[in-house]
């Protein structure tokens, strides 16, 4: 078969489930069987023509799958059937970029979101890796696919809100919007040992999962003030760190608001026209605040040590895959997702059919302290 089905990208709001030719690897590349992927609200962004990318284009950057095809000087690392992920973010590692440590800015701006931006991405039965030797990452077997179809994207991505505002012991956090990115920020936060994590949604269901995923107080924005509660609820002083996880001004300014002298923004989220520091929100200029930006890391050791953190039970992000679809039914899966209908939150998109079955399981260990 020199043919797959793919979803492909053909201008605004039009996407289609089509016959492509099926990708064959070069040397350091590698062809992976797609076995899950999902949608993104990035992809949302480029299927309504807020972020370009060319017609033609198969979409989705969040691969889960088993290696079909190995291009020539992979044999010693890779064998043809192991289980794999690959981060939204697939860095060469060998660029100006990538050794300073920039790895998602490989070789320039956002260069390393390559999925479902510069080439075909994973809304496919078979997906072309690129230097498949930095971005292949096995999946340990007693791993499900669902258990990692949330790393490649936005466990990385939100997680990294937390490390990037550089949370400390017994910090307090505030975590503006909690769609799955912010969740996984809010969980992030409770990961590195915050103690006050203030979770910020408009919906009610957003609220109640962000005190699953460690928030120990909610607040609903329209229902008040949130930079004076936020304020109330820190002495006065303002959070150590406040994660923007949403993309909008509003939030923005919010999310700076409410950080003390001295604290860290930290964005997570995609912004389009004009972004804008009040004054006073920065103290004139004086108040030594840090505003960090990330793009969600990737490359294959990211991806293992996110693997580790499900494989030793510290995270289960399997909630947040609410609706499950075929290939087939992607349009349908993406009307859905675009929308937010039906309380969805991730939606799993699964190429060689929909996985049954429950979570396998786990050796356990005791051990005596
Ligand atoms: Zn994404
Ligand atoms: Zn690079």
């Amino acid at each position: 078969m020199n043919t797959m089905k793919a979803v492909v990208f053909h201008g605004v709001n039009d996407v289609r489930v089509e016959e492509v030719p099926k990708p064959r690897p070069k040397a350091g590349e590698a062809v992976i069987r797609i076995s899950a992927t999902t949608i993104c609200g990035t992809d949302v962004h480029i299927v309504r023509g807020e972020y370009p990318v060319r017609p033609g284009l198969i979409l989705g950057h969040e691969p889960v799958g088993v290696i079909e095809e190995l291009g020539d000087g992979l044999e010693q690392d890779y064998t043809v059937g192991q289980r794999v992920i690959v981060g939204a973010i697939t860095p060469c590692g060998q660029c100006f970029y990538c050794f300073n440590g920039a790895h998602s800015q490989c070789h320039g701006p956002l260069g390393g979101w390559r999925f479902g931006n510069t080439i075909n991405g994973a809304w496919a039965e078979y997906l072309l890796v690129p230097d498949a030797r930095a971005n292949l990452a096995l999946v340990p077997d007693q791993l499900s696919d669902d258990e990692v179809l949330m790393l490649p994207d936005i466990a990385s991505t939100g997680i990294a809100g937390a490390e990037s505002g550089k949370v400390r012991i017994g910090d307090s956090v505030a975590v503006f919007a909690q769609g799955p990115i912010g969740l996984c920020a809010t969980l992030g936060a409770r990961l590195r040992g915050a103690g006050l994590i203030i979770g910020v949604d408009p919906l009610a269901a957003r609220r109640s999962m962000a005190g699953t995923f460690g928030a120990g107080i909610t607040l609903d924005p329209t229902d008040g003030d949130v930079v004076a509660e936020i304020k109330r609820l820190t002495d006065g002083r303002g959070v150590d760190v406040a994660i923007e996880a949403l993309g909008r001004q509003e939030t923005f300014e919010a999310a700076l608001r409410s950080v003390r002298p001295g604290g860290i923004l930290s964005s997570l989220g995609v912004y389009s026209g004009k972004l804008v520091a009040p004054y006073e929100a920065v103290f004139a200029g004086l108040g030594d605040q840090q505003i960090v930006t990330t793009l969600c890391p990737g490359g294959k050791e990211r991806m293992r040590r996110l693997m580790a953190m499900v494989q030793h039970d510290r995270i289960d992000l399997t909630s947040l895959i609410t609706h499950k679809f075929t290939l087939e039914q992607l349009p349908e899966a993406f009307e859905l997702f675009s929308h937010q209908a039906r309380g969805v939150m991730k939606v799993g998109i699964y190429p060689t059919g929909i996985p049954v079955g429950r979570r396998p399981q786990r050796e356990t260990a005791d051990v005596q302290c």
